[in-house]
């Protein structure tokens, strides 16, 4: 928990939701422990969909669909590119899709993104960036290539849900080099010529970087 779970609950509270079939599904991951956006992150991402209306969408970390199919929602003539490598998930996923009529907006590549990431050329106009925290810091030149200039990178769970203000010897042994690499992520996208990021207490942590 990175603010206090009151202010959070307070702040869900405002929401307006989101239609039955989305809650349907996310209803579904959480009881199966796949880790899908929390709800104030869904209310963000709804409003960068509005704002940016982008047309073309690249997703690291498919899980079920969740996210996609709520970005596919809200932004509904994006084309969305989304990369899963958990095979259990992948047929999941690809079934979402169909079921809610989405196969034709959103295109699944199954695989690590450390191996499809370096094959895609095309350019997008915002990131997504959800998949295992302590890999980002090892896509980011490939997603830097393939991010248009005025484009979003969007990153979750940047916070380690609260641990990244530790000291790297206050967190459990496990944790530790993601703790490195995500200090490492957040430094490097403040510090990257050309990217302007805001880290944000939204969620498990969320930054928000625009490439100028
Ligand atoms: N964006 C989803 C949740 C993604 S959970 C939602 O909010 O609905 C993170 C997912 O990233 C997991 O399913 C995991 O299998 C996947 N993942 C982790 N590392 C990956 C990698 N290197 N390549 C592809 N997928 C990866
Ligand atoms: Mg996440």
């Amino acid at each position: 928990m990175i603010v206090e779970e009151r202010m959070t609950t307070f702040i869900n509270s405002m929401d307006l939701g989101n239609p039955e079939y989305l809650n349907e599904l996310e209803k579904y991951a959480l009881e199966t422990f796949v880790p899908i956006i929390r709800k104030d992150m869904q209310a963000y991402l709804k409003f960068l969909m509005v704002q940016c209306q982008p047309a073309k969408i690249l997703e690291v970390g498919t899980a079920v669909g969740f996210s996609a199919l709520l970005m596919s929602e809200y932004a509904p003539d994006a084309h969305i590119t989304t990369i899963e490598n958990y095979d259990k998930r992948i047929p999941i996923a690809r079934a979402n899709f169909e079921k809610y009529g989405k196969s034709d907006r959103i295109t699944l590549l199954e695989g690590d993104a450390m191996e499809i990431l370096p094959k895609l050329s095309d350019r997008y106009d915002f990131i997504f960036m959800d998949a295992a925290k302590g890999q980002y810091i090892n896509f980011l030149p490939d997603i830097m290539r393939l991010l248009s200039p005025g484009g979003l990178l969007v990153s979750d769970n940047v916070l380690q849900d609260g641990d990244i203000i530790e000291s790297k010897y206050a967190v459990v042994r496990r944790d530790r080099t993601i703790h490195t690499r995500m200090r490492d992520y957040l430094y490097t996208l403040k510090h990257t010529e050309g990217l302007t990021t805001a880290i944000l207490p939204v969620g498990d942590g969320v930054t928000v970087s625009v490439k100028r």
